[in-house]
């Protein structure tokens, strides 16, 4: 499977600062991008654009989107929907952030709603899931996954779930790893992952095999190539380390 990296630009980077970034990791790649890796960069909804015209016509550069509202258009003062972010060249949606589910309250519906609309509306989609240190310390690391997976999946029609693997990906992102500094250890990665990949095959079968799993949490150019490396780790979701086109580019080429 080729190895997935993604950006989370979060809410950083003004038009021209994703612009220049998005150029420098065109101008960066060389030959470190093709056939190995494929990059997605899940910019803020205001660079969507410029990061979206600074990857045309380059292949395995592919844009995101950090947040949707799950309708077509509609009386919902604030939101912008998925067609909004088609129009200005997102092909992904980003869904289940650990901040989105810790600070703006994103609850399991939410999550659920959003991914069966995702994919009903021909998006691509990642799933992000992920425990609290509390939750981990109350030994609950398998039953958090569980939930989140199993609820995320549960609205999707059947249809759906058989045309996942191509348009779908799972990135486990423990919250205690996520901007602190602390990175999981490959013992923690390799258990999590094994989890994921296991509950992933009791909700879709041999399908789960073709489901990227990515890691994230505190990714940065000198544990790339470790993590990159383990069993079941199928690509990384990199946000501090991504708004630097040269340490991003350094992950990239990690392993590679
Ligand atoms: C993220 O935003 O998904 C993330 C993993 O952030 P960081 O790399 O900064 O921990």
């Amino acid at each position: 499977m080729q190895k997935i990296i993604a950006a989370n630009w979060k809410m950083y980077k003004t038009r021209k600062e994703a612009a220049d970034c998005a150029a420098a990791l065109v101008a960066g790649l060389g030959n470190v991008l093709p056939q190995r890796r494929q990059i997605l960069v899940f910019a803020p909804f205001t660079a969507i654009a410029e990061t979206s015209r600074a990857f045309a016509g380059v292949a395995g550069l592919e844009v995101g989107a950090q947040n949707f509202y799950p309708a077509r258009e509609g009386a919902f003062t604030g939101e912008i929907s998925s067609q909004m972010l088609h129009d200005v060249g997102a092909d992904w949606l980003l869904v289940g952030h650990s901040e989105r589910r810790h600070i703006l309250h994103e609850d399991l519906g939410i999550v659920a709603d959003k991914c069966a609309f995702a994919l009903a509306e021909g998006f691509k989609l990642m799933l992000c899931v992920g425990e609290t240190l509390a939750e981990r310390e109350a030994g609950e690391l398998g039953s958090v996954l569980e939930r989140q997976l199993s609820s995320a999946l549960a609205a999707l029609s059947e249809e759906q779930r058989r045309t996942l693997p191509g348009r779908f990906a799972v990135a486990y992102e423990p919250v205690w790893a996520i901007g602190t500094g602390k990175v999981a250890g490959p013992a923690e990665v390799l258990d999590a992952h094994a989890r994921v990949r296991s509950q992933l095959e009791g909700l879709l079968g041999a399908d789960a095999a073709h489901i990227p799993l990515l890691y994230g949490g505190s990714v940065k150019p000198e544990n790339a190539a470790t993590l990159i490396g383990l069993d079941n780790v199928d690509g990384l979701l990199v946000g501090g380390a991504s708004l630097e086109a040269q340490s991003f580019l350094q992950i990239i080429s990690a392993g590679a």
